[in-house]
């Protein structure tokens, strides 16, 4: 599927609708979720166009790669939930439950997060 310009993050980047920012460096803008679903909810994202992580692993550049992920661990830092615990997680696709189509990793913290998916396998 080709990438939508116009999805919301794309938009954000472009300066076009603000956001909440957290970290920005030369390929990665961190800023917090809208709906918050934990006391810490940070999503960090590319600048680069990619939908989502299938697209990103195969094209995005070693420095764009190296860049997203040492900015997640640098949020985690900022945002205080390093010492107690955090956790990454990225929906790919309609089965993951991907709502923008924009790569971002989601960033939560602030509480016991509990089990990783609520809902038993159908
Ligand atoms: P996902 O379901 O993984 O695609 O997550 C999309 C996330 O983007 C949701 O947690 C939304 O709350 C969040 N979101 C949507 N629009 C915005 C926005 N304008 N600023 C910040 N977060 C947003």
């Amino acid at each position: 599927m080709a990438y939508d310009p116009n999805n919301i993050f794309a938009r954000i980047l472009r300066g076009e609708i603000p956001c909440n920012k957290v970290y920005e460096d030369d390929h990665t803008l961190a800023f917090h979720d809208i709906h918050p679903q934990a006391p810490v909810h940070v999503l960090v994202i590319p600048k680069g166009a990619y939908e989502s992580m299938n697209d990103f692993s195969e094209r995005a550049s070693d420095a764009e790669i190296a860049a997203l992920f040492r900015a997640v661990r640098k949020v985690a830092g900022m945002v205080g939930v390093d010492a107690e615990g955090w956790r990454m997680l990225a929906n790919v696709g309609a089965n993951g439950g991907q709502e923008v189509p924009h790569l971002h990793l989601h960033v939560f913290g602030g509480r016991r997060l509990g089990p990783m998916l609520t809902k038993p396998v159908a």
